[in-house]
């Protein structure tokens, strides 16, 4: 018997047997989830030994000459109209020139090719759009959001017919259509393919003639532009009792366009979803008759709904959401620091209070990295991938780390961002937080079932080809498949658990790191060293717990975790690197690397301490954690070369913080900026009076020590940043009118 029979017969055959039990059962749902998209940069951290090259010498995200025309022309326009006090507590709608506009300069038509008559934006361009209206209007920048996000605009572009496109395509673009995406129903929520809303295949009358098509039920709600919707873009669960289309009875999840104004649809009730006005409803059909044309795709496509959902989630998932986020960072580290620099408590500027100081070292860092990661996710995007499992992780960290910085903010200013008004830039931000934590795959169940759970699967070099070898149906070829593969898989396991091990051992010293690294040498060595543990901890959890693994979401999360880290962080190098290496920066990268590594360290040693197989976790530790969790996060230095940045301007301010949207003159943001250019350009007159003893300036006044342009400066300085510190009032009987 040859070697490799033998092997096949004694080693791969048991081990074959042991695997079909042990792995998870997967349903079709699943199945449809793991395989939409595509992988990248996360399958090279799966390997243990990232090819750094190919992340250095992806080109970065750019915009077309025309896309930035596009931003410095409609969008800033729009930016300029926009007036979010009014729209909230006023009008609760836009109001009905912003939504001309809007239409007429197709920010719907957005990711709809220009041969539809849309814009035909880079995943970039369309990113840098939510994020500057995201730091004007929330309600502007959903409103946009939605119909270039997952729903009927793209459904059409990956899966319609040339019919349908060339119909719905242009209509979507220049607004005359208005879209929404209803998949969530009372009774499902996360598990949307659960729902119980359906069709059933039938024959009916449609435009006065006979024709097949489907009746319809449903009950939707939460459907962000619903309410004002002319089409729908509706998900439900297709039967065919009568074999009118010749196959079997239970079709399964399809994808329709329903016209609004078509018999038996309710719709334009509204959800008020946490203070937002961004139109948002319920909505319901009763025996609603469509054609079998209205299912995009076709009826080839019937029953497809669940796998075109997930396909165009893989993509879209890693725009929308993390452009805000990103924008929501920016946004508070900006607006933090530049009150922490004007607002003065015991003498001196809030700023430079270690506390406060801690929170604005916080809010820099995380400005630079979830930015960093959306604009290489974009590039990625831009450059034909559909990372599914990058997408999950960006909507899961992004949104997540707005929450912190959003939460820092609020603090930072205190009084200032509680009180409600005109004034306060900032309460409206962080009322919106919990929306982006839920919609898209609400966080909880991004962070446990979907980035390790089904990115173990995805991204892995060699578990997706074990589970097609275990799922076939010819035994003999699938022991061949899997026999194949399980030994280059065991080869790749040992090769990891060495150099997790040499690596864990000589704490990450001798591990490669690109030439092109410079100073961050260290932190690419480190990132090596915690590539190959993830690698090595990922396959030894599969191997012990299998199946099981989809119960135990705590460590499923652990692990996503410490994968998210590694992109994050890739993430972080690649801004520096692509941004022209500025030593000014490194503080950032500092923080991000620092706080990043401990919570790899942190997460590990959660999956150790968990881990059910008590032998595995004791080799595991022994391999990856020998010395225990020696990092602990961003020293207090680094925190406070953050936090500095944030309250000077400066080149390295402005490229931390960039292309946030002008305020209108004399909004509360305009004032804002004012009194920090002007406090920043008094600072030299008052750090000359305290050298010389002096510290009230107006003492000053006339002494030889301050001369009138001085003085001038100095009152104008106060008085910008005592507007600034002032808040709303109200009249009393205003605010009853408003309850009334
Ligand atoms: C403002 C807003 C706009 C929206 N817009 C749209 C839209 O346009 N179209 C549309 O179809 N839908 C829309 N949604 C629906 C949104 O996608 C759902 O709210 C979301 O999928 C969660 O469903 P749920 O709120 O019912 O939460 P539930 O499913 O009840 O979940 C509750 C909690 O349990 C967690 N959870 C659930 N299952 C698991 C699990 N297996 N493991 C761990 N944790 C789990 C969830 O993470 C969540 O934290 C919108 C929702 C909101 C609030």
């Amino acid at each position: 018997m040859a070697a490799s029979s033998w092997r096949r017969e004694w080693l791969s055959k048991p081990l074959y047997r042991w695997a079909a039990r042990a792995l998870p059962a997967m349903s079709d749902t699943e199945r449809e989830a793991i395989e939409a998209g595509d992988v990248w940069w996360d399958a090279e951290l799966f390997t243990g030994r990232p090819d750094w090259r190919k992340l250095l010498d992806m080109p970065p995200a750019r915009l077309s000459d025309e896309e930035r025309a596009f931003l410095d022309g409609p969008v800033a326009e729009l930016c300029a109209m926009v007036d979010d006090w009014r729209i909230n507590w006023e009008l609760h709608d836009l109001p009905p020139d912003i939504w001309a506009f809007l239409k007429a300069r197709k920010f719907f038509g957005m990711i709809i090719p220009r041969k539809y008559g849309g814009l035909g934006f880079s995943a970039y361009a369309h990113s840098e759009v939510v994020r500057r209206l995201s730091t004007r209007s929330l309600t502007a920048a959903v409103t946009v959001m939605v119909p270039n996000s997952l729903g009927p605009g793209e459904l059409l572009l990956h899966f319609g017919t040339e019919a349908q496109r060339e119909h719905w395509l242009p209509r979507l673009a220049d607004g005359r259509e208005v879209p929404c995406f209803g998949l969530t129903s009372p009774e499902a929520g996360s598990d949307a393919a659960s729902m119980v809303d359906h069709g059933v295949v039938c024959k009916g009358t449609w435009q006065g003639q006979e024709v097949l098509g489907i009746r319809l039920n449903w009950h939707k709600r939460y459907i962000t532009l619903g309410p004002v919707a002319t089409v729908l873009g509706l998900a439900f669960k297709l039967r065919d009792p009568d074999g009118l289309l010749g196959g079997r009875e239970e079709l399964g999840i399809t994808v329709a366009l329903v016209p609004t104004d078509t018999p038996g649809v309710e719709i334009g009730r509204r959800h008020i979803p946490a203070m937002q006005v961004f139109q948002n409803g319920p909505n319901q059909g009763r025996d609603v008759f469509i054609p079998l044309e209205s299912v995009i795709g076709g009826a080839e496509r019937v029953g497809q709904g669940w796998q075109m959902l997930m396909t165009a989630l893989a993509a879209g998932r890693g725009i929308s959401l993390p452009s805000l986020a990103a924008a929501s960072c920016v946004f508070s580290a900006h607006t933090s620091g530049a009150y922490a620099r004007v607002r003065q408590q015991f003498g001196i500027p809030i700023g430079k209070f270690e506390g406060v100081q801690e929170k604005l070292g916080r809010m820099a860092a995380l400005a630079y990295q979830v930015d960093a990661a959306r604009r290489l996710t974009c590039a990625a995007l831009d450059a034909g991938h559909k990372p599914a499992v990058i997408s999950a992780i960006m909507k899961y960290h992004a949104t997540e780390r707005m929450r912190i910085a959003v939460n820092d903010a609020m603090d930072v200013h205190a009084g200032k961002a509680v009180i409600d008004g005109p004034r306060n830039y900032l309460s409206n931000v962080y009322r919106a937080i919990p929306i982006g934590i839920t919609v898209e795959g609400a966080n909880i169940l991004t962070r446990c079932l979907i980035v390790f759970g089904q990115g173990a699967i995805r991204a892995h070099p060699y578990l997706m080809h074990e589970m097609a070898a275990l799922a076939d149906n010819d035994p003999q070829r699938g022991l061949e498949a899997f026999d194949r593969v399980l030994w280059r898989h065991a080869g790749h396991a040992f090769g990891n658990a060495l150099r997790a091990a040499g690596r864990a051992w000589t704490a990450g010293r001798f591990a490669p790191a690109p030439r092109a690294a410079g100073p961050l040498a260290p932190h690419y060595r480190a990132l090596e060293r915690y590539a190959a543990a993830f690698a090595l901890a990922a396959d030894v959890t599969l191997a012990t717990l299998g199946g099981a693994l989809k119960r135990k979401e705590m460590l499923s999360a652990r692990l996503g975790d410490i994968l998210a880290e590694l992109y994050l962080l890739s993430a972080v190098l690649k801004r520096w690197h692509d941004e022209g290496r500025h030593a000014e920066d490194l503080p950032l990268v500092q923080w991000c690397m620092e706080s990043g590594c401990a919570t790899i360290e942190e997460r590990l040693d959660g999956v150790l301490a968990n881990l059910p197989s008590r032998a595995a976790a004791f080799v595991l530790r022994a391999a990856c954690l020998p010395w225990g969790v020696r990092r602990r996060g961003p020293s207090d230095a680094t925190t406070m070369a953050c936090a500095e940045l944030l309250l000077a301007p400066s080149p390295a301010r402005d490229r931390l913080l960039p292309g946030l949207a002008r305020p209108r003159p004399g909004e509360a943001l305009d004032r804002l900026a004012r009194a920090f250019e002007l406090a920043a350009g008094t600072a030299p007159i008052l750090d000359g009076l305290r050298h010389a003893g002096i510290r009230d300036w107006r003492a000053a006044v006339g002494t030889g020590a301050l001369d009138a342009a001085q003085a001038a400066q100095l009152e104008e300085m106060e008085q910008a940043v005592a507007d600034v510190v002032e808040v709303d009032s109200f009249d009393a009987a205003s605010l009853a009118r408003k309850q009334g």
